[in-house]
């Protein structure tokens, strides 16, 4: 059967028509021919063309928006469709249907693919930073079924085009992807502590997790320093160093363990509650105190705060994804300060 994709491209006369000899993969049925009409060159490429799916004759046969993506390369057309093959069960919701494939044999390596018009493509950052809760949820979903079907899409994870199709998270254009069983040794557990990618295994949806947010966040404030969740392990202490040398180290301790109670409850930890629990009680305090040369030296106590960095909180979070979990009332971090008795100065 001889198959027939064409298009035009608007303010522009010409009128390009492929006629391949074989079709390869037909997902709709089209009669015989496949016509994209009012055509528009991408922007960024000169191969792929948006239009309106029409009849023979170029009369609209449906407003169905479509793209028909040229290939050069044989080999290329191949690796797509391949890709569109093995997510088929994804085509429609999360990757654009695949509507017809063509190709045509001979010296000149060309074909096309017609595809559903997934839109504009929204940027990974842009979009996860800031979309809504459902969407994030919705693009790391459909990423995750991308890997457990064998495919990464293998580019910087700022730069992996996502597209908001009909309200779904989509992703389109597969030149890229290669097949690997996906490394991720872990569940995603929204809300809990974020873990170190070696521990996560899967370097692209780890990438894409940081970007929606999904786990606390895991730098701090600590006296107005940078600190990361992973201070909260062993003794604390090196968390408790980050305070500024003024600060007396048994209250920089305390704040430590502070910290830690705040994430214990947020994230739904209870061995980081336990963990603080035993430091206070098992004389964690005193060694550190004495540990510190800041004692030797008198600097005075200093209340301090931890706070989240404001741009860092996760945007628009809702129900049971929402973080920080517990209630805020006014708006106010649920954590409190000691007051730490000032140490007697040296003489
Ligand atoms: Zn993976």
């Amino acid at each position: 059967m001889t198959l027939t994709v064409a298009y035009t491209v608007r303010n522009d006369s010409t009128v390009s028509t492929f006629a391949y000899a074989r079709c390869l993969q037909r997902h709709v049925d089209f009669p015989q021919f496949a016509l994209v009409r009012d055509g528009q060159m991408n922007r960024n490429t000169n191969r792929i063309f948006h239009g309106l799916l029409c009849s023979a004759e170029f009369s609209f046969h449906t407003s169905r928006k479509v793209v028909v993506k040229t290939f050069h390369s044989t080999t290329q057309l191949q690796h797509e469709v391949a890709v569109y093959a093995r997510l088929a069960h994804l085509q429609g919701t999360h990757i654009p249907q695949l509507l017809a494939v063509y190709s045509e044999p001979g010296d000149e390596e060309r074909g096309a693919i017609v595809l559903d018009d997934v839109g504009n493509q929204v940027g990974l950052v842009d979009e996860l930073s800031y979309g809504s809760l459902s969407f994030r949820r919705d693009a790391l979903y459909a990423l995750m079924q991308i890997h457990d079907a064998g495919y990464e899409l293998r580019d910087s994870a700022n730069r992996i085009p996502i597209y908001n199709f009909k309200g779904r998270a989509c992703f389109a254009g597969f030149a890229p992807a290669v097949q690997v069983s996906c490394a991720r040794r872990r569940n995603i557990e929204p809300g809990s502590l974020e873990p170190s990618s070696e521990h996560f295994g899967c370097w692209e949806i780890y990438a894409m997790c940081v970007s929606a947010h999904v786990w606390a966040p895991d730098i701090f404030s600590f006296y107005e320093r940078k600190a990361y969740t992973s201070m909260l392990s062993g003794d604390m202490w090196s968390l408790a160093d980050c305070a500024p040398r003024p600060v007396d180290p048994r209250e920089a301790i305390e704040l430590a363990y502070e910290v830690a109670e705040f994430y214990a409850v947020q994230c739904n930890l209870p061995d980081l509650a336990r963990l603080a629990c035993n430091l206070r009680q098992n004389g964690n305090t005193e060694r550190y105190v004495e540990h510190s040369v800041a004692v030797a030296r008198g600097y005075k106590p200093y209340l301090g705060e931890f706070r989240i960095f404001e741009h860092l909180a996760p945007h628009e979070m809702r129900s049971d994804y929402a973080w920080p979990r517990i209630d805020r009332p006014n708006g106010a971090l649920p954590y409190k300060l000691h007051h730490i008795p000032q140490l007697p100065q040296p003489s």
